[in-house]
């Protein structure tokens, strides 16, 4: 008989987002007057950079004609994007990251979902709570993850990022095998700082453990002493992989590119006594499971890198800033406690007495048509919060602020 994987079926719920939308369908049915505005999903809304738009162009032409047409690329990558990235990104800033370290794909959600397929199943997972679901979830559905009860899952260690804490996880103070860690951080905003960074690596490197370091908020990093990459702190290309995006740095969320870092330094425990080398069984899994980003996404992504493109992706970059440091100055003059949105596009803001995070939500939603996704969702510490985003237009980002502030008068 088919049966179904049956992790599948210890979820409580259904997909965070996938249940705010259901919400906000079910409210529009009631027809509210005024028109819904999203601070929810961290979508972005500027329109993709000129030069972008011309290397899309260009190599659509290019699969047009029998010359320079394009089949199947290599699953890694093609080569001028995994160069310009290890370049860009790394190299010009000092960074030990090699081109044939990089493995180009449709997308980080894809990356940190399918990146656990490499470990045994019974290793023991630590994400921070609250925590970007992805973690989370594709370790559930590998059977690492238990059972749920209380708003957790038992197999799971937790980390939890508090106000007291400075929404900084703890080092475990139980063993764990990977441990996944986002800075700067989606859903509460916090960053990392060198130090604390440093201290992770020097975990890893105790414990025999692996970090899986999501940097796919990096562009929004704006004080000295935050590192953009895991890779700046000594020691970390032998205990950390790192994910990266087009998404949120260049307005790929529609057009799908991003990157796995797998130094070839990296070795896990073969469960033998010996130790085995990750990046040629991630090259094995992609081989076997992909068949590589569009040519012609790769030749955009590229473009992101020309001096064009540079001054676009940053012009778009600091629109979202602006929203952000604009949305924190008004938020608090409502008398609304607001964290995050410093380095990354993401507030994390506390709900007002006698609101929990779906009430929160219902009442943005309900009295005022804003859209925000309640801070529970991602993890039980994200309880009392609510996560807006600064990715909407300027003009949304202003009348969403003035109707929340008539609530607050
Ligand atoms: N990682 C984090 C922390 C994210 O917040 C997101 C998207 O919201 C992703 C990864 C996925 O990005 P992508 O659009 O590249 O799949």
């Amino acid at each position: 008989m088919t049966t179904i994987n049956t992790n599948f079926l210890k979820f409580p719920g259904i997909y965070l987002f996938q249940e705010v939308a259901r919400q906000v369908a079910a409210f529009k049915k009631t027809g509210p007057d005024k028109r819904v505005i999203s601070l929810g999903i961290g979508d972005v809304t500027q329109p993709l950079a000129k030069a972008v738009i011309e290397a899309l162009h260009k190599a659509t032409d290019e699969m047009g004609k029998a010359e320079t047409f394009r089949g199947y690329g290599p699953e890694q990558g093609y080569p001028f994007l995994r160069e310009a990235i290890a370049k860009h990104d790394y190299q010009d800033r000092g960074i030990n990251v090699d081109a044939s370290e990089i493995f180009v794909s449709d997308g980080a959600k894809c990356d940190v979902g399918n990146f656990q397929e490499l470990f045994s199943c019974d290793s023991i997972v630590a994400v921070t709570d609250p925590v970007y679901p992805v973690y989370v979830d594709s370790n559930v559905m590998a059977g690492r993850a238990g059972d749920f009860a209380d708003g957790r899952w038992n197999r799971i260690v937790y980390l939890p990022c508090t106000k007291e804490n400075g929404f900084m996880p703890e080092l475990p103070k139980e063993h764990a095998d990977i441990v996944y860690l986002c800075f700067p951080n989606n859903p509460t905003g916090a960053t990392i700082t060198r130090k604390a960074l440093e201290a992770w690596v020097a975990w890893a490197k105790r414990e025999g453990s692996l970090i899986l370091y999501d940097a796919a908020y990096e562009a929004f990093i704006e004080e000295e002493d935050v590192p953009h990459s895991i890779y700046e702190i000594e020691g970390a290309r032998d205990v950390a992989v790192e994910f990266r995006s087009f998404s949120k740095t260049a307005g790929f969320t529609g057009l799908r590119c991003g990157f796995v870092v797998v130094p070839s330094t990296l070795t896990v425990s073969d469960g033998n006594g010996g130790r085995v080398a990750l990046k040629p069984e991630w090259s094995r899994r992609v081989a076997t499971k992909y068949n590589g980003c569009p040519y012609i996404v790769q030749r955009a992504a590229e473009a992101v890198y020309s001096d064009e493109g540079q001054k676009e992706i940053w012009a778009a970059i600091a629109v979202y800033k602006k929203n952000a440091r604009l949305m924190t100055e008004k938020l608090e003059s409502y008398g609304l406690k607001v964290y995050g949105g410093k380095n990354a596009p993401y507030l994390w803001v506390r709900a007002p007495e006698g609101y929990d995070s779906w009430g929160f939500f219902h009442l943005l939603l309900e009295k005022a048509c804003i859209i925000c996704t309640p801070g529970v969702g991602f993890g039980a510490a994200g309880e009392g919060y609510v996560r807006m985003t600064a990715f909407g237009s300027p003009a949304d980002t202003a009348e969403a602020l003035e109707r929340i502030g008539a609530l607050f008068k």
